[in-house]
């Protein structure tokens, strides 16, 4: 053993318990800040329209560019690439 690395005090690692809002992955400490986390994402249930460019357009991939997303508060959003 070296004796000069023998006086080094060793320090205990810190253990850090966070709380993972399941559906952003943002990470808190308090465990009431990632359930709040989690009830303020507004969750989509269904595509309500869907706008597609024509094949004669060029840039069509064939995917819409262009969705009106409904919500389960009842709000309708649009979505454009
Ligand atoms: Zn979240």
């Amino acid at each position: 053993m070296c004796k000069e690395t023998a006086g080094i005090e060793v320090k205990q690692m810190k253990e850090v318990k966070l709380y993972q809002c399941e559906i952003c992955g943002a990470q808190y400490k308090e465990k009431l800040k990632a359930k709040d986390c989690e009830a303020s994402h507004i969750k989509p249930v269904k595509i309500s329209g869907m706008k597609f460019n024509s094949m004669n357009c060029g840039s069509s991939d064939g995917y819409p560019v262009k969705i009106t997303v409904v919500f389960e508060n009842g709000a309708c959003v649009d979505y454009r690439r």
